[in-house]
């Protein structure tokens, strides 16, 4: 039990550690993809920019505004995503969809190795409202992934 109290200290502070100092801001230049998210409920906005390179985000960039985790999660969410392939990235947005919104009563998240610091969100699964400022970003890098190219997704 200890355990798990210390590893959720440490979850705070990544989260808050990327809310107030965010990584991967800006506009990703050149840019082959985009999209607008945003949470009405919350007021998060977030304007996302990548690079594609074949099949891989070579670049990833984000401008957002709103409350801590929803920054904190499009901080981490570039960090997990530049470098990788498209398709890993798709199953990871997955895994990260289940991890927030799995029910609060499972002890284990799903695919927590997997998420790596992704995991750090697991406790919004506890916060309804919190659940679409985490969930975001992802919903927005998807977006901006799929082939017809949307242009504004929103959590509502
Ligand atoms: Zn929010």
């Amino acid at each position: 039990m200890s355990d798990d109290a210390e590893l959720d200290e440490l979850y705070q502070e990544l989260i808050m550690d990327h809310g107030r100092r965010p990584r991967n801001t800006g506009v990703a230049e050149p840019c082959s993809h985009r999209a607008h998210g945003h949470n009405p409920l919350c007021g998060d906005k977030l304007a996302l920019t990548l690079r594609v390179d074949g099949d891989v985000i070579a670049d990833v960039k984000f401008l957002g505004e709103g409350c801590a985790i929803s920054t904190a999660s499009a901080s981490l969410m570039t960090q997990a995503v530049k470098g990788r392939p498209v398709t890993e990235v798709l199953d990871l947005y997955h895994r990260f969809h289940a991890l927030v919104t799995a029910d609060a009563g499972e002890t284990a998240p799903p695919d927590a190795e997997a998420l790596g610091k992704l995991a750090a969100f697991a406790g919004v699964r506890r916060f309804p409202t919190r659940v679409k400022c985490a969930s975001l970003a992802w919903h927005t890098l998807e977006a901006a992934l799929r082939p017809e190219g949307a242009s504004t997704v929103t959590t509502e």
